[in-house]
């Protein structure tokens, strides 16, 4: 193993214990938290590292960039879940189709409509999160807290679509607690069981509040580049 090697599979040791802890901490079972390691940026090679410890959840922010770097390690290894959690636009619904496990940035009803036809088409179905916009962010994806419980509806009534749970990105320069809260108490409402939330900096909050997938970048392969 090189000097790498050991980074990689030592941070993602120390995030799953803390993960770990913050379960335990809040009463929970800690197998009821799934780490989402985040990829954007990161090399293949880097991948692999965390792919040979162990690491088999992962996540990624665009298409265009999963496309390039994934269906060689997917067929490599075939049991890795593969997360899209960034913006996704109606002309790459096909593709994120075919190539993402879980899409968790479902935020318009064209969106929810072009992922049905598409998955009755390809008869592939990813497991969807619907992106609440907790901090009404103008320039943030999302649809806005108010709105969720009738696009939730929508997609299920009008497109068929099973929602597993809400995924949310705080605003980045506010305390995160009230917005893991705000989504907590969205989904509960709503029955729904999934809740993406918590990053590098916040994923012990995030899971004090319920989180059921942590997205973590940084904290695992250091500080991007770009
Ligand atoms: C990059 C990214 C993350 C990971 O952020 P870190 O701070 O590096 O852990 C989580 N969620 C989304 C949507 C991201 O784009």
């Amino acid at each position: 193993m090189s000097t790498s090697d050991v980074e990689v599979s030592t941070r993602l040791r120390l995030v799953q214990e803390e993960i770990a802890l913050a379960a335990e901490a809040a009463g929970r079972d800690p197998d009821s938290v799934k780490l989402v390691a985040v990829t954007k940026t990161v090399a293949q090679a880097v991948i692999e590292q965390a792919i040979g410890v162990g690491q088999r959840c992962f996540g990624e922010n665009r298409v265009q960039e999963a496309h390039a770097k994934w269906p060689a390690l997917k067929e490599r290894h075939p049991d890795i879940e593969l997360h899209l959690i960034g913006p996704l636009q109606s002309n790459k619904v096909r593709e994120a189709v075919a190539l993402f496990d879980v899409i968790e940035s479902l935020d318009r009803p064209k969106l929810a409509r072009a992922l049905a036809e598409e998955m009755a088409h390809s008869g592939k179905c990813p497991r969807l999160l619907v992106q609440v916009n907790t901090g009404e962010e103008p320039q943030k994806a999302g649809v806005l807290p108010v709105e969720a419980d009738a696009f939730v509806a929508l997609c299920r009534d009008t497109f068929g679509l099973t929602i597993e749970g809400l995924m949310c990105i705080p605003p980045f320069e506010e305390e995160p607690a009230m917005h893991f809260a705000l989504l907590a108490k969205i989904a509960e409402r709503l029955g729904l069981k999934g809740l993406s939330m918590g990053m590098s900096g916040d994923f012990a909050r995030a899971i004090a509040f319920g989180a059921t997938y942590v997205r973590v970048g940084t904290a695992i392969f250091g500080a991007r580049v770009i």
